[in-house]
């Protein structure tokens, strides 16, 4: 027997970057997690449309179901250091703070019992996909990768490949090994249950995780390269032109490329329409033309960017959009302080705001609906999820929020009215509201 649920009430989603559809009284029908029919309002629902049988879940005036936030960049492990060393430099805040934190997940107890918090607080947050770097430690990574899988969270997991520029304590011993641990995850990963069925689209997939050039030698950069250009549907992840002081040691280290980390990863076969770069903060027009013909994704970290010592770092997002470049958002976890993506549109935002300025009025800001989109259907394509996450088009799956903002509910948000459209609702929950309003969250049609 198929299960099906029906919901009636207000309706939130991108169509594309700069339009939303905003719908008072759609109906979405969701038959074993995939969308089966959209009504957009109950006066255009034909006869004998709905199954007669199932009783709908109506939504009250406040409350609506926007598409579930998507996160392209993610550290797991650095889920409990988040707002730790604030001022330091990349480099140096990775040396004192964060290596010495990824270590702890040598544990398989520490990682177990910390993964359970991580995820349920990133799915408390709405964020029901999630693109995250494990620790260097394949059993940790497993572990999260199980936790994800039980939870329900849709999840691409790495785990992270390091083997030179890291302390004793965290680097892995050579290239060999960290190849074979590599492949031992992604095996893991795709031999859990359900996941086998349908690579393509299974609810938890396994991604290379390079942590970035300066921490792998070339043998290990080559090696995963040949992994990728091997499996069609492996997916790639690293940190991109983060910060200047990155990108100087990146140089010093792999002089050949003259400063081009798109010339760097591309030669180790490392680009792809399936590669997720974070940060792209420094980007000359070449690399730009680079990424955009090799198709890479952008994960934008606006709240990482410029918390990050070093430099006030504003990616040219509306350049990026300007060219075709596919953009979303990501928490970066601990590289920020935030696991919440609401502070990541908001900061989307204002970082704009900035680039505006920056540019002397060339980049235009992003709007609302523009940051809305990248932490949804923007996200969706970095990950190459397009086709089935990211709005409520029918045929794809019922990855949802449902957002409760009437009085009553404490939270930060400001005050609907009675006067209030739902565009107002929404926009005052983007804006100022909290968990507290992301009321369900459903993957795959699964409240989670
Ligand atoms: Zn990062």
């Amino acid at each position: 027997m198929p299960s099906t649920q029906v919901f009636k009430g207000g309706v939130i989603h991108s169509l594309n970057p700069t339009t939303l559809e905003i719908l008072d009284d759609a109906t979405i029908v969701v038959t074993d997690g995939v969308i089966t029919a959209v009504h957009k309002s109950s006066s255009e629902i034909p006869v004998n449309a709905l199954p007669v049988d199932i009783v709908p879940q109506v939504l009250p005036r406040g409350d609506f179901l926007i598409p579930g936030f998507i996160d392209t960049h993610n550290h797991a492990p650095q889920w409990p250091m988040r707002s730790l060393g604030q001022g330091l430099h990349i480099l140096d805040w990775l040396n004192t703070v964060t290596f010495p934190f990824e270590a702890r997940f040598a544990d398989a107890g520490y990682a177990a019992k910390t993964y359970e918090h991580t995820v349920d607080d990133f799915l408390r947050q709405g964020i029901t996909t999630a693109c995250y770097y494990g620790s260097r430690h394949a059993e940790a990574t497993r572990i999260l990768a199980e936790i994800c899988h039980r939870k329900g969270q849709r999840a691409f997991i790495g785990k992270c490949n390091m083997d030179r520029n890291a302390p004793d304590y965290l680097c892995e011993s050579n290239a060999n090994e960290s190849l074979r641990e590599t492949q031992d995850c992604i095996t893991h990963i795709r031999n859990l249950p359900g996941c086998a069925a349908n690579v393509e689209n299974a609810l938890v997939k396994p991604i290379l995780t390079p942590r970035f050039a300066i921490c792998c030698t070339s043998e290990l950069l080559s090696g995963l390269g040949e992994m990728l250009k091997r499996d069609e549907s492996l997916a790639m992840q690293t940190h991109f032109n983060e910060a200047q002081q990155e990108i100087d040691a990146t140089t010093q280290l792999f002089p050949d490329f003259q400063g081009s980390e798109a010339d760097l990863y591309e030669s180790f076969g490392l680009l792809n329409r399936r590669s997720v770069l974070a940060h792209c903060t420094i980007m000359t027009d070449y690399e730009k033309e680079r990424i955009a013909a090799l198709q890479c994704g952008v994960a934008h970290c606006p709240i990482a960017n410029m918390t990050v010592g070093g430099g006030f770092m504003v990616a040219p997002v509306r350049d990026f959009l300007r060219r075709g470049i596919k953009v979303g958002l990501g928490t970066d976890s601990g590289g920020g302080w935030a696991s919440q993506m609401l502070a990541v549109i908001r900061q989307a935002m204002i970082a704009s705001n900035a680039r505006e300025v920056l540019s002397a009025g060339q980049d235009k800001a992003l709007s609302l609906e523009e940051t809305f989109y990248l932490a949804t259907l923007g996200g969706a394509r970095v990950l190459s999820l397009e086709e089935h996450v990211g709005n409520f088009q029918v045929g794809k799956e019922f990855d949802a929020l449902r957002i409760a903002t009437t009085t009553g509910i404490h939270s930060a948000m400001a005050p609907t009215e009675e006067s209030d459209s739902l565009k107002t609702m929404f926009e005052k929950f983007i804006m100022t509201g909290d968990d507290r309003n992301i009321a369900h969250v459903y993957v795959k049609g699964r409240q989670v």
